[in-house]
């Protein structure tokens, strides 16, 4: 049964009663829910990781159904923190009332109100996450906490989240600072009040807070306001040169350039820098939490390797937040999320991320075709792509997100991603060719992205799309078959990349025996060896996490060490009988494209020795562009400064 079908059959029954039972029907009831929910969170235990929680809910007496957040906005998955929930106590007029888990949808809790209970009291602590995905993953430090709302919440589960109000609070440890987009109305001994506003806002809204904190101004003087809060382990990581505040003020301006407006009333990048935290970003309407790690700003190799990192995410705030596709804008955290979409959610936001970080200076115009070589390379060997097309990585986002990149290139990931970047350099170029450089991406976004007196009233306001609206957007801006253009690229099983957009950029793909300035970074960024464009190999640590040296991370299918019998899960300890380091396999590649002869490695696993031979004289081999002379160059163009 659809969910469709059961929500059809909801609204034709008793509501609460059969809300029971369809455990994933869209919301029951349309209205606003009656009263205003007060929520009132304490991380002073920071230490302990551990957040208490207090809430109070208005109710009515009868069956009632809470719902802790499952599916995450930005997350688009089902990666809700219900496993660190502990301690739930719900009362009323303080009498302990019992509760029962619902036996299809575990983030449900059903409860009956005695009568004469106007209100339930629910008590529970949060034991931050230690390794999840994104907002699952570690959030506090014993000097910092970055806090997504979703975490410390329960709603009244039949209601959409933007029709519920809340009135949030926070105490902080003593010393600390904060910062958040939300707005601070009374500061007391219970800590700090916020205005009260809907559930869907609140999450939307995190907060960080930290001993040692920073505030820059990115929009001196401008309206609206745009600051980049910083909490880091040390104080000396809070330090920014005068050119990093300037690249990021350069931000501010090539974005509104871009898009021609903005949709939030102020804006506030939440940074968090900390080895002990989780690495990503995650992004919201107003603010985005960002966590890198702690010399992000003082040691250049990890800036410039993670430079697109908050374009990325300010540039969800128009694609993602206030434009987002009608299968990702669900009424409340129950709803499944449809991910079929995700390459323009963030396919087009991996695009213009990386163009708006060399627009504003974060990236030079080689760095960022050095960037771009790096990913179409990637793309380049996934043989995944024979079996899997990239539409299909986008419809099975929730689970692909979690993959270990072990055989990463036979199955695919979120290729979406990195793949976006390459469709939508393939669509830019393509109205700059057919337009005469009249037109171009810029044109579709700020018709796409702008202003719309119709969505000018909330910070939270959506406007969802599908695909024919893409289209129809393109089309107006340059006349094509796009529907053809996108679904041909969507559903390929062509082993090769999409390489068009770079070719039609005037450059083009090349490898040599040197790896740019950008793939030293990205190497020491991840802490990896990266050999997949030579002997197909992926040694270092797993998305950048600690490994110990020579761990095998990936091996390219059908490769030169995929023939020899190497996989993820070995570990080299010798090449050509010497102990293993990095610097020693690259020496032995070049040495075996002169003497001819197989590199010998002996690798480890499960108490298992061997000696492998791999048979490959192709030297070592690290891509980069090259401009083909006589072209129109339009990737400079695309990274020009407007
Ligand atoms: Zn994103």
């Amino acid at each position: 049964m659809s969910s469709r079908f059961r929500s059809a059959v909801l609204l034709l029954a008793a509501p609460l009663l059969f809300a029971v039972q369809f455990a994933w029907a869209k919301p029951a009831n349309e209205g606003a829910y009656p009263g205003t929910l007060s929520l009132q969170v304490d991380i002073t235990d920071a230490t302990r990781k551990i957040f208490a929680v207090r809430e109070s809910i208005p109710v009515k007496p009868g069956a009632f159904r809470l719902a802790y957040p499952k599916w995450i906005p930005g997350e688009h998955g089902p990666t809700g923190t219900l496993d660190g929930v502990t301690g739930l106590k719900i009362s009323a007029n303080g009498q302990r009332l019992p509760w029962r888990r619902d036996l299809e949808e575990m983030f449900f809790i059903n409860v009956e109100v005695p009568a004469g209970v106007s209100k339930l009291d629910v008590e529970f602590q949060l034991l931050s996450p230690a390794a999840g995905m994104f907002g699952a993953g570690a959030s506090v430090t014993p000097r910092m906490v970055v806090l997504e709302w979703n975490q410390v919440l329960f709603y009244p589960a039949d209601y959409a989240t933007n029709r519920i109000e809340i009135q949030p609070s926070i105490k902080i440890p003593a010393g600390w600072t904060m910062g958040t987009a939300l707005e601070k109305t009374a500061s007391g001994d219970f800590g700090t009040r916020f205005k009260a506003l809907s559930v869907t806002e609140l999450v939307d809204s995190p907060l960080m807070a930290g001993k040692y904190f920073r505030r820059v101004d990115l929009a001196p003087g401008a309206t609206p306001p745009v600051h980049l809060n910083i909490v880091a382990d040390r104080a000396e990581n809070l330090e920014m040169s005068e050119v990093q505040i300037q690249h990021h003020r350069n931000l501010i301006k090539q974005a509104y350039a871009l898009f021609g407006a903005q949709h939030y009333e102020h804006y506030d990048f939440l940074l968090a820098l900390s080895e002990h935290v989780a690495h990503f970003g995650l992004e919201h309407h107003q603010s985005s939490d960002d966590r890198n790690f702690s010399e992000f700003f003082t040691k250049d190799a990890l800036y410039l390797a993670d430079a697109s990192l908050l374009p990325h995410e300010y540039v969800h705030s128009w694609n993602g937040k206030f434009r987002r596709p009608a299968g990702l804008a669900t009424a409340n955290y129950s709803e499944p999320m449809k991910g079929d979409l995700l390459w323009v959610y963030e396919g087009l936001t991996n695009y213009l991320g990386e163009v708006l970080s060399a627009r504003s200076g974060m990236l030079s115009a080689e760095q960022y075709r050095d960037q771009l070589a790096i990913t179409a390379a990637d793309m380049d060997h996934r043989p995944g792509r024979a079996w899997r097309p990239l539409q299909d990585t986008a419809d099975q986002a929730q689970i692909l997100y979690n993959l270990p990149q072990a055989w990463e290139n036979a199955r695919r990931r979120t290729d979406f991603y990195p793949e976006g970047s390459l469709l939508w350099l393939d669509v830019d170029t393509h109205i700059r060719e057919l337009s005469k450089g009249t037109k171009s991406l810029d044109d579709f976004t700020k018709i796409f992205h702008g202003d719309d007196p119709a969505f000018r009233k909330a910070s939270v306001d959506v406007k969802t799309y599908d695909f024919d609206e893409v289209v129809k957007t393109l089309s107006a801006v340059q006349k094509a078959d796009w529907a053809t253009f996108l679904r041909t690229r969507l559903q390929s099983t062509n082993e090769r990349a999409p390489l068009e957009g770079i070719q039609r950029g005037g450059w083009k793909l090349v490898y040599t025996d040197k790896p740019t300035e950008m793939f030293k970074a990205a190497e020491k960024y991840r802490k990896q060896l990266n050999l997949m464009y030579s002997i197909g190999l992926l040694t270092g640590g797993e998305r950048g996490g600690d490994a110990e040296p020579g761990a095998i991370i990936d091996v390219l299918w059908n490769s030169p060490a995929f023939e020899a019998g190497l996989a993820p899960g070995l570990k080299i300890i010798a090449v050509n009988g010497e102990a293993f380091d990095p610097d020693l396999l690259t020496t032995a590649i070049a040495q075996a494209q002169k003497d001819k002869t197989p590199i010998e490695l002996l690798v480890t696993g499960q108490d298992y020795y061997a000696t492998v031979r791999v048979t490959y004289t192709g030297g070592n081999r690290y891509p980069r562009l090259e401009r083909v002379d006589g072209t129109p160059d339009r990737l400079t163009a695309i990274t020009q400064a407007k």
